[in-house]
């Protein structure tokens, strides 16, 4: 029986844990990453197409060959920042290319796709938790990238036959529990890596983006989710959709929000070192809070995070120490 599944990313931080979780539960993942941002040293559980999403003629090749029962689509550009920065980068990557992967699915029948979308889509909250029918009004490029694609995907339900899953990460982090993978981006722009290297000396000190944000000690509060529940998160969405549930949306957190100053202080306590920070001014794109409601993944698809935010802390220390000889 064909047991594959077309992960685009699968070079890439999460698709690399998310490829772990495939092969542990008995699928095998077919990565298709440019190998612009992934690693290939990250591809492990299964064959590794390089290729962009862009070429239609290598995608749609990728699943003819395959014959996948899924496509898990990861494969994207993920910095609020640089989208500000460089929006049609964002949309020429996220959206042209997811569209043109839709396509090739149409085209060559393969119609199920579980989509690595984002808390970004919702902009700022407005409510203190926020569910998957909170409108979504993103306030940066990324975030409305992704919402583009979420559009593009709900759209093609219908006439194409296309069926889908729609995962809103908040702040995914940590890393493999048996250190054979983690994040590792070029330059770094995430907080809890940005973190590790301050701890680990590979970088003088960190940058607090603001201060002065309505929130109990200033600074922006996210929802960090370990990657290994994200990863289960994701099994749970792909079974449902291929045993026939209807297409649907969840977020992915775990209902509580840190600080930024709140992370730096666990950080510090779980790697046992001094971490030098200074207060810098606002990251453009960036809204104060973002806290999930997940109730509906919890309910839905019986999804339930289970590490701590010190077990992600002492996992991505783990990791970033192995990669720097620490
Ligand atoms: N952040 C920060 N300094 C950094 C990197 C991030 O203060 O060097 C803040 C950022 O402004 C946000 C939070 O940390 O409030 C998480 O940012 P990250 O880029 O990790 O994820 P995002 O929330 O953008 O998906």
């Amino acid at each position: 029986m064909n047991n594959k599944i077309l992960v685009t990313g699968g070079a890439g931080y999460i698709g690399s844990h998310i490829c772990k979780a495939l092969s542990n539960r008995g699928f095998l993942p077919v990565t298709y990453d440019n190998l612009s941002k992934g690693h290939e040293w990250a591809v492990k559980w299964g064959p590794l197409i390089t290729g962009d999403l862009h070429d239609t003629e290598k995608l749609c090749d990728a699943i003819l060959t395959h014959q996948p029962k899924a496509v898990m689509h990861f494969a994207a550009s993920i910095e609020v920042g640089e989208s500000v920065e460089d929006p049609s980068a964002y949309y020429y990557n996220n959206v042209a290319g997811s569209l043109n992967l839709v396509r090739c699915m149409i085209t060559t029948g393969c119609l199920n796709i579980v989509f690595s979308s984002t808390a970004a889509t919702y902009g700022v909250p407005e409510t203190r938790l926020i569910s998957e029918n909170h409108p979504q009004m993103p306030i940066n490029p990324y975030g409305m990238s992704k919402l583009m694609v979420e559009r593009i995907i709900t759209d093609c339900n219908e006439p194409n036959g296309i069926r889908h899953m729609f995962l809103r990460y908040f702040n995914a982090c940590g890393a493999d529990f048996e250190n054979e993978i983690g994040e590792a981006h070029t330059p770094e722009s995430h907080l809890i890596p940005i973190v590790m290297q301050a701890a680990g000396g590979q970088r003088e000190k960190l940058f607090i983006f603001g201060d002065d944000y309505d929130t109990p000690d200033g600074t922006c509060l996210r929802d960090y989710i370990h990657v290994e529940d994200l990863a289960s998160a994701h099994i749970l969405a792909l079974e449902s959709l291929l045993a026939g549930a209807p297409s649907n949306a969840y977020n992915l957190g775990t209902g509580t929000g840190y600080s930024v100053q709140e992370i730096i202080l666990a950080a510090e306590n779980v790697t046992g070192r001094a971490i030098q920070r200074d207060v810098h001014s606002r990251r453009a794109g960036d809204p104060p809070i973002l806290v999930a409601s997940s109730a509906k993944a919890r309910q839905e698809l019986g999804w339930k995070p289970t590490k701590s935010l010190d077990e992600i802390l002492a996992s991505a220390w783990k990791w970033h120490c192995k990669q720097n000889n620490i």
